[in-house]
C-alpha cells in the first residue's frame, strides 16, 4: 500500500528539522475517507495474519528487526533531522524496538497459549475449560512527537505479534520515522497488516473511528477525548498520558551519583520525555552538597547540533510551541521568587532551550505543577522524606518517581507509599527498559499500561471461554426442558448442597417458591 494509492489527499503538512528550521520533509493530511480504506484493506488481512500462528508472525518481526539493525544509520539520520535530538539518543530508539522484538518474540508463544482452568464445582466436573486468547483485528497505535519511532515500534511489536493489525498515526510533528517503520515492514514482504496513516488531530480521530482497540501516546487532553470516544464505540483504549516526576533525594544517598541520575533523567531527550525528572526534593542537610554536584553536572552539559561525533548531549526542542512553555514555566518560576542558578533562555537559531536549574520554587509555581516537558530541574529544600512524599503525591499525575537513598529498604518502602505507577530507585528511565514490568500511569497520567510481560501481548486480546464435555453426554440434562416439579426439587436440593455451607443448611429441605404479596403490592 503507498499513499499515493491510498490517498488522493490534497493537503499535506511539512515537517521541519527544530534545530534548523529546514524542510525535512512534507506527508499527506489524510482525510477520515483515508483512514477508513487503509483499516479496511488491513482488516481484510488480518485473519490470515492471525492463522500464521505465533511461530509465524515471530519470524516476521524478527525479519523487522534485522531490517531495522541494518538500516540503523538512516532511521537515526532520520529521527535526528526530525527532531533534531543528537544520535546518541536516536540510536537507543532503535535498539529498544529490537530488544522488544526480541523479548516478545521468544516468550509470545507461552503469553499466548491457551490455559486450561480447573472446573470449580460439582456442576461443571465434567467439562474441559479453556481460555484463548483472540487478536482485536485492527489496532490503531496513535503516538507523540518525542520518540518518534520507539513509541510507534514497542506497541506495535507486541500488538503484530498478538495477531492484530496495526495502524499507526505519527504526531504531525515527527511523522517520518513512523512512515520508516511501515516502509521497513513493506521491504521485508511482510503480510500487509502494518500500516501509518499520516496527518492532523482528526486523523487520529478518524482512526479512533475505526480501528478496534487504540493505544495512545501523548497528552492528558487528548488522551480523555479519546477515551470518551472509545466509551461510546465500546471498543477498548490504553491511554500513556503526561507526567509531572518528582526525585525524592535522601540524606543518606550516593550524592554525586544522584546528582548525575538527575541531570540525565531531567534533561535526556531536552527533558521532552514523559518519564523526565520534573521536579526534585532534597533532604535539608544535603541540600547544598546536592546543589552544587547538579550544577557541576549541567553546566557541563553541551548543548547543540549533534555533528555525528557526539558533539552535543542535549540537542532542540521538537517545536517552538514547547520552547514557549518551558520559557513561561520559567518567567513563572522567577516572578514568584525563584532563583535560576544556571540557565534559563531560550537560544537559537533553532528551537533550543538551555538546561536549566531552579531554586527557591514551591507548590504555587506552574514548574512544581504542571508538566514542562522541557530541559528544567527545579530543587526543593524539604525537611524531610515525609514533607518529600508528600509533596511528590500532591500532584494531578502519577506516572513514575524516583528515590535517592543507600538505605535499600527505607528506599523500597518510600517507594509504595507514592502515588505513582513506577518508581526507580537509585536510577532514573530505568524502568522503561523492563519489558517485565507495565509501564503505565496513575491519576491523570493514564488508564491502563504497556509492556508488562504477558500482559504486554493479552491487552491485544480478546479473551474467550470455550467449554467442552469430557465425558460422554446424555440425551437431556437435568437443567433442561421440562421443568417438573419432582425435577424442579431435584434440582433445587442439588443446587442447595453444592452453595451451602454446614451440614444443617445443606441439608435443609426446600419448599416451592411461592410469591406471597402484602396488601401494601411489596413482595
Ligand atoms: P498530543 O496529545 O498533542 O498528540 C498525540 C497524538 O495524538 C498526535 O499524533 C496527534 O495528531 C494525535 N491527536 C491529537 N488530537 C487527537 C484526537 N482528538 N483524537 C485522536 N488523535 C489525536 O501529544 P503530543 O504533544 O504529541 O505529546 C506530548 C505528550 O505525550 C506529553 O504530555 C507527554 O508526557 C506524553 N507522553 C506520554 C508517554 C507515556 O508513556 N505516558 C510517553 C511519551 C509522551
Amino acid at each position: 500500500m503507498s499513499f499515493e494509492q491510498l490517498s488522493p489527499a490534497t493537503e499535506t503538512v511539512d515537517v521541519h528539522n527544530p534545530a534548523t528550521g529546514a524542510v525535512v520533509g512534507s506527508v499527506p493530511v489524510q482525510t477520515a475517507d483515508s483512514v477508513a480504506t487503509v483499516v479496511r484493506e488491513l482488516r481484510a488481512h488480518q485473519p490470515a495474519w492471525e492463522a500464521l500462528g505465533v511461530r509465524g508472525r515471530a519470524t516476521w518481526l524478527r525479519k523487522l528487526r534485522n531490517w531495522l539493525l541494518d538500516n540503523e544509520s538512516q532511521l537515526v539520520e532520520q529521527l535526528h533531522a526530525e527532531t533534531g535530538k543528537p544520535r546518541a539518543e536516536a540510536v537507543l530508539e532503535v535498539m529498544v524496538i529490537c530488544d522488544a522484538i526480541n523479548y516478545y518474540a521468544d516468550r509470545a508463544r507461552q503469553f499466548l497459549a491457551e490455559e486450561k482452568a480447573r472446573p470449580h464445582g460439582l456442576l461443571t466436573a465434567s467439562k474441559k475449560l479453556t481460555k484463548v486468547y483472540r487478536p482485536y483485528p485492527v489496532v490503531g497505535v496513535i503516538t507523540p512527537w518525542n520518540f518518534p519511532l520507539m513509541i510507534p515500534g514497542v506497541d506495535a511489536v507486541p500488538a503484530l505479534l498478538a495477531g492484530a493489525a496495526v495502524v499507526i498515526k505519527p504526531s504531525e510533528a515527527t511523522p517520518l520515522s513512523g512512515l520508516g517503520l511501515a516502509r521497513g515492514w513493506q521491504e521485508i514482504g511482510a503480510p500487509p497488516v502494518l500500516a501509518c496513516v499520516t496527518g492532523l488531530g482528526a486523523t487520529g480521530v478518524a482512526l479512533v473511528d475505526t480501528v478496534d482497540l487504540v493505544q495512545f501516546t501523548g497528552s492528558t487532553r487528548t488522551g480523555r477525548a479519546i477515551a470518551a470516544r472509545a466509551g461510546e464505540r465500546l471498543i477498548p483504549c490504553s491511554v500513556e498520558l503526561g507526567g509531572k516526576d518528582a526525585a525524592i533525594v535522601l540524606a543518606d544517598a550516593d550524592l554525586a551519583r544522584a546528582a548525575n541520575g538527575i541531570a540525565w533523567g531531567g534533561l535526556v531527550n531536552s527533558g521532552q520525555a514523559c518519564i523526565s525528572v520534573e521536579r526534585v526534593y532534597v533532604e535539608a542537610p544535603v541540600y547544598d552538597q546536592f546543589i552544587a554536584l547538579l550544577t557541576e553536572r549541567v553546566v557541563a552539559v553541551r548543548q547543540g547540533l549533534d555533528d555525528g561525533s557526539y558533539s552535543a548531549d542535549v540537542g532542540a526542542m521538537a517545536t517552538e510551541q514547547q520552547v514557549e512553555i518551558v520559557r513561561r514555566h520559567v518567567d513563572d518560576a522567577v516572578a514568584r521568587g525563584a532563583r535560576i542558578v544556571t540557565g534559563g533562555n531560550a537560544v537559537g537559531p533553532g528551537a533550543f532551550f538551555e538546561p536549566t536549574i531552579l531554586v527557591d520554587v514551591d507548590h504555587s509555581m506552574a514548574c512544581m505543577r504542571e508538566e514542562t516537558f522541557g530541559p528544567t530541574i527545579p530543587v526543593m529544600k524539604v525537611a524531610d522524606a515525609e514533607e518529600a512524599i508528600r509533596l511528590a503525591n500532591d500532584c494531578e499525575y502519577g506516572l513514575s518517581a524516583t528515590v535517592w537513598t543507600k538505605d535499600r529498604d527505607r528506599g523500597q518502602a518510600i517507594a509504595r507509599r507514592l502515588e505513582v505507577g513506577s518508581v526507580n530507585i537509585n536510577d532514573a528511565y530505568a524502568n522503561l527498559f523492563c519489558f517485565a514490568l507495565p509501564h503505565g500511569g496513575w491519576k491523570n497520567s493514564g488508564l491502563g499500561a504497556r509492556l508488562g510481560g504477558a500482559q504486554g501481548l493479552r491487552k491485544y486480546c480478546r479473551q474467550q471461554a470455550i467449554t467442552a464435555p469430557r465425558v460422554p453426554t446424555p440425551k437431556n440434562e437435568v437443567l433442561w426442558y421440562p421443568y417438573s416439579p419432582r425435577r424442579g426439587r431435584t434440582v433445587a436440593r442439588i443446587l442447595r448442597l453444592l452453595a451451602a455451607r454446614g451440614l444443617q443448611r445443606r441439608l435443609r429441605r426446600t419448599e416451592p417458591h411461592t410469591l406471597s404479596i402484602s396488601e401494601s403490592g411489596q413482595t
